[in-house]
């Protein structure tokens, strides 16, 4: 290959670059205090039972309603920080009795939004703040919940607290939900709100477990978080699906792959991992309330879980303690996970939208692809990004400037392609699939 031609190529196939850290995410994502997030959690912890069965209101010591309040509270101090920007309010409603509970119990699930500087997108980082002994309608034994989910709430809690005073183009939603335990309840009770009001959610980023790093298998990871996704938006077309192998493709996975390459930017040394799966087997989580509704949506958890902290009575048997308490909690990995979330929740928020109505125009067989797709929010340019039809991550990409429409020498049949906005700062939007079109 003559060295102008072999110059051309490698300008027309550029590899996918790895995300460059904007100094305000990274200044963001410093603030983030492991110390903090211990007392949150041990306070959370200190409320003996956040039960969904233990919701009396009667005392501000102990039980779910009493760390509901005290959440509340920390959001309410938080939003001062925020130039009144921040609202905090209580999603609560009565949930009807299901073949699993005994009765009726109320739910009220706490909500900050954070307004974001121009209409549109919103974006939703989210917990559950309820928890479960052995037994989860029991409202009455301890139940500690360090783990499930006084990490994520805790996450939550401090994410907003770095975030609050600063700007962004969209609105953050720092939700921490009641009643996820026993049927996700809380979520999709606020999901289902949204939808109704026709809020567009670009994304809900769920924390759920993030803070113990000695798996019950004995595996000890401290630099990994584990991302699952869905394979499939609710109400895909499955032949389509099937036609286009589009079956990695889903807003959601998208959404994973995002946070992804923009974790190791600002967290040194940290990376995802990822599960294309929604959840694991046998358990599920909020960000399935979303989901459900349309919204692409993932969920981070540890990479090594110990079922004999989550779910249990606390007590020792054999000489082995079981139960959720703070003592099997690695503070510098909570600090890491929730480091994770900010860099991905910031990076979402003030960077460019995606590319709506993105399109794979097919009208002639052809050896190139041609893309278009509308303007985005924040966009100075655009960036077409591909990969092989068996990889796992997007593996090139060629920045086609403030266009609306390109060609690449890249074969659709044999690549899958993509299209992301990049901004002013370089910040990236999270990949539109397109969907191919004849005309
Ligand atoms: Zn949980």
């Amino acid at each position: 290959m003559k060295p102008a031609v072999a110059l051309l190529a490698l300008l027309l196939v550029g590899a996918n670059a790895p995300t460059a850290a904007d100094p305000r995410i990274a200044a963001m994502v410093a603030r983030v205090s492991a110390a903090r997030l211990r007392a949150d959690d041990e306070t959370l912890v200190g409320f003996f039972t956040r039960n969904d069965f233990s919701e009396t209101t009667s005392t501000k010591t102990r039980g779910v309603f009493a760390a509901r309040d005290w959440i509340r509270s920390q959001f309410e101090s938080i939003a001062k920080t925020s130039g009144g920007r921040m609202t905090v309010r209580l999603d609560t409603y009565v949930q009807p009795k299901t073949a699993r509970t005994p009765r009726a119990v109320t739910e009220s699930s706490v909500i900050a939004t954070l307004k974001g500087d121009e209409p549109g997108p919103i974006y939703v980082m989210s917990s559950h703040y309820d928890d479960c002994n052995g037994d989860c309608t029991n409202g009455t034994r301890r139940a500690p919940g360090a783990d499930d989910n006084g990490s994520g709430t805790s996450a939550v809690l401090e994410a907003a607290r770095v975030m609050a005073p600063q700007h962004f183009r969209g609105t953050i939603i720092f939700a921490t939900f009641d009643g996820e335990e026993l049927g996700l309840w809380g979520s999709q009770h606020f999901a289902d709100e949204l939808k109704a009001a026709h809020v567009q959610v670009a994304g809900d980023v769920n924390d759920d477990i993030i803070g113990n790093t000695h798996g019950g298998s004995g595996a000890h990871e401290t630099h990994v978080i584990r991302v699952f996704s869905e394979a499939l938006p609710a109400g895909a077309k499955l032949r389509l699906v099937n036609l286009l192998g589009s079956e990695s493709d889903s807003p959601s996975r998208e959404l994973a792959r995002f946070a992804g390459e923009t974790i190791p930017a600002y967290v040194s040394g940290f990376r995802v991992r990822q599960i294309f799966r929604a959840d694991r087997f046998l358990r599920g989580g909020d960000q399935e309330s979303f989901q459900a509704d349309g919204f692409p949506a993932i969920r981070f958890v540890e990479p090594n879980e110990n079922f004999t902290h989550q779910h249990q009575n606390v007590r020792i048997k054999n000489g082995v303690q079981y139960g959720d308490l703070p003592q099997f909690m690695d503070w510098n990995y909570l600090a890491r996970a929730t480091q994770a979330n900010v860099a991905v929740l910031a990076s979402l928020a003030l960077g460019p939208a995606r590319p709506a109505h993105a399109q794979l125009v097919m009208h002639h067989l052809g050896y190139d692809s041609t893309l278009r797709w509308d303007r985005a929010a924040g966009a100075t340019s655009y960036e077409i990004v591909w990969r092989a039809s068996d990889a796992p991550e997007w593996q090139h990409s060629k920045n086609v400037g403030n266009v609306t429409t390109a060609t690449v020498p890249v074969s659709k049949d044999d690549y899958i392609l993509g299209v992301r906005a990049v901004d002013a700062h370089g910040l990236r939007s999270v990949v539109s699939y397109p969907l191919p079109v004849r005309t």
